[in-house]
């Protein structure tokens, strides 16, 4: 197997002068040299060719026993130190001190095609900042984090990708309800691929700790690498750089709201600032449009990171950032400038988004209150978010209100539900929506396809990623074959797949996995 490396942060950057894996505070560095657990008896359960084929691994690679041995953590890839990263974070609104790297550990930088990856193993056991945990992962999480990241590709929201999901043959320990009831399960590896794992807690770190000089190492490094089209000098090269996480973030966010991703965790330790999605760990997906849900039971009585909230999270966390950039700026106006901005663009690209879902290519002064109009209306009675959007696509311009009614109906929970007065509701805001269709320049049947290009017709519903979980312990991953497959075409008609195009069925309302998640990963 051969991978182009390139090894820059831990060539570049300053490493922990200590190398015992205690639990312990690390100060002045960015890194930790660490050595993954090799596991007991691993065993390869999926990988994705195409995340391969992205750091240049050839299929034929794959096949290699050396694959198995390096991405479980057994055997360290020739020229490389495997590394946990150091940072902080605020955690649900407040400061968190260290956090770091507990169960993650890189294992190499690569490059490829003029591209940078880092792969990291996550569950590879512990580090220096493992604190009191174990540092390893167990099946059901590694699952989930797994397909979620591909399925999110595929849905054009930025993310870290999956390379590789390995059961290690050991078990780990986990109270899933908190309750004092603690069970062995499987455990696993995954490794994640992306450009960088920095998160805005990299910089937090040495911002609290005022040390400065690391502060500005790890900006000028990583706006080198990773943000080189940044050519200014001095101050504005780190107002520059604020701006580009500024509206990366603010492009992810909007990509969670369009497809009812809620990440469920948006501490800033959390927040890559590449702007792609990270560390998928009590994440859900919104299947009756119930804005105010989150599927973190942690979060479940301030429910902070509510779907409705994440936007106004994503500018918390970036004040976060700007305050973490601040001593190497020591002016607030460019920062402020940016955090300003962000609110109005993120208004404007949400009216966007929401106009391309509705399947509005001009512009319509009353777009605004049709589209509020509709997200009062969808929380009326129990409707699926994803149904709904995609059999939207079936209204045509001369349809009357109770046709189009009869197309999205199928989005309704209990078909009872409907009574008189939300029929009423529905047929009055589709007679709107009916006239408004009509300024539109484009066919019934073009208007369609761009619409099926922005509402996907499958997600990794929650109840999907427990069906594909309970058959994993089982060693049955038939499933989770089948869902990697479905989740890499999401806005393709898949005929036989069509049984995933269904609501949450009854028995996953209520069931720990699928209405509602702990951290206990
Ligand atoms: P998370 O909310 O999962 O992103 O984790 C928050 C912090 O806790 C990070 O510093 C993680 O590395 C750490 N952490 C989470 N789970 C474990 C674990 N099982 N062992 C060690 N550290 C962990
Ligand atoms: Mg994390």
């Amino acid at each position: 197997m051969t991978l182009s490396l390139n090894n820059l942060f831990t060539k570049e950057l300053p490493a922990d002068n200590l190398s015992d894996n205690t639990p312990r505070p690390v100060y002045q560095a960015c890194f930790s040299f660490v050595s993954p657990k090799i596991p007991s008896n691993p065993s390869l359960i999926h990988l994705s060719i195409d995340v391969a084929k992205q750091i240049g691994l050839e299929p034929e690679e794959l096949e290699d026993d050396d694959f198995l041995a390096i991405f479980s953590g057994t055997k360290i890839y020739p020229n490389t130190q495997p590394f946990a990263m150091c940072y902080a974070g605020h955690q649900f609104g407040n400061w968190a001190g260290q956090l770091g790297d507990g169960r993650a550990i890189n294992l190499m930088e690569v490059t490829h095609e003029g591209k940078n990856f880092t792969l990291q193993l996550k569950g590879a056991g512990p580090t220096p900042y493992s604190r009191t945990a174990d540092g390893l992962a167990v099946l059901r999480s590694s699952i989930r984090e797994y397909l979620c990241a591909e399925a999110m590709h595929h849905l054009g929201v930025p993310t870290t990708r999956s390379l590789s999901l390995i059961s290690t043959g050991d078990e780990v320990l986990r109270d899933i309800m908190y309750n004092g009831n603690p069970a062995y399960e499987k455990g696993a590896v995954v490794c994640r691929v992306a450009p960088s794992f920095i998160r805005f807690g990299n910089f937090e770190i040495f911002a609290a700790r005022q040390d400065h000089t690391n502060l500005k190492l790890l900006a000028d490094f990583t706006i080198q690498h990773y943000f080189p089209s940044i050519n200014e000098t001095g101050k504005e090269k780190y107002i520059q750089f604020f701006d580009a996480v500024s509206k990366s973030t603010l492009d992810m966010i909007l990509n969670w709201q369009r497809v009812g991703f809620v990440h469920g965790v948006m501490n800033t330790d959390n927040m890559s600032i590449h702007g792609i999605t990270i560390d998928y760990g009590p994440y859900g997906w919104l299947e009756d449009y119930n804005p105010t849900w989150t599927p973190n039971t942690t979060d479940n009585q301030h429910k902070r990171y509510r779907f409705e909230n994440q936007p106004q999270i994503g500018l918390w966390n970036l004040y976060q950032l700007a305050n973490a950039l601040y001593p190497l700026i020591e002016e607030t106006q460019g920062l402020e400038a940016i955090l300003d901005a962000y609110t109005k663009e993120y208004d404007a690209k949400y009216l966007q988004m929401m106009q391309s879902k509705l399947g509005l290519q001009i512009q319509h002064t009353s777009d605004r209150s049709l589209i509020q109009e509709l997200i009062d209306l969808l929380q009326e009675i129990e409707t699926d978010m994803t149904i709904f959007f995609r059999n939207l696509s079936l209204v045509l311009k001369n349809d009357t209100p109770a046709t189009a009614l009869s197309k999205i109906e199928f989005a309704f929970y209990k078909a009872n539900d409907c009574n008189e007065s939300i029929a009423l509701k529905w047929h009055n805001w589709l007679s709107k929506y009916i006239d408004r269709l009509q300024l539109e320049i484009v066919s019934d049947a073009e208007r369609s396809i761009a619409m099926n290009q922005v509402n996907p017709k499958y997600v990794l519903r929650n109840y999907m990623a427990q069906l594909c979980i309970d058959a994993a312990e089982q060693e049955d991953y038939s499933i989770l074959k089948e869902l990697f497959e479905l989740l890499q075409k999401p806005y393709e008609e898949q005929p036989e797949y069509e049984k995933w195009f269904a609501k949450r069925p009854d028995w996953a309302r209520v069931k720990i996995g699928c209405s509602m998640l702990s951290c206990s990963s």
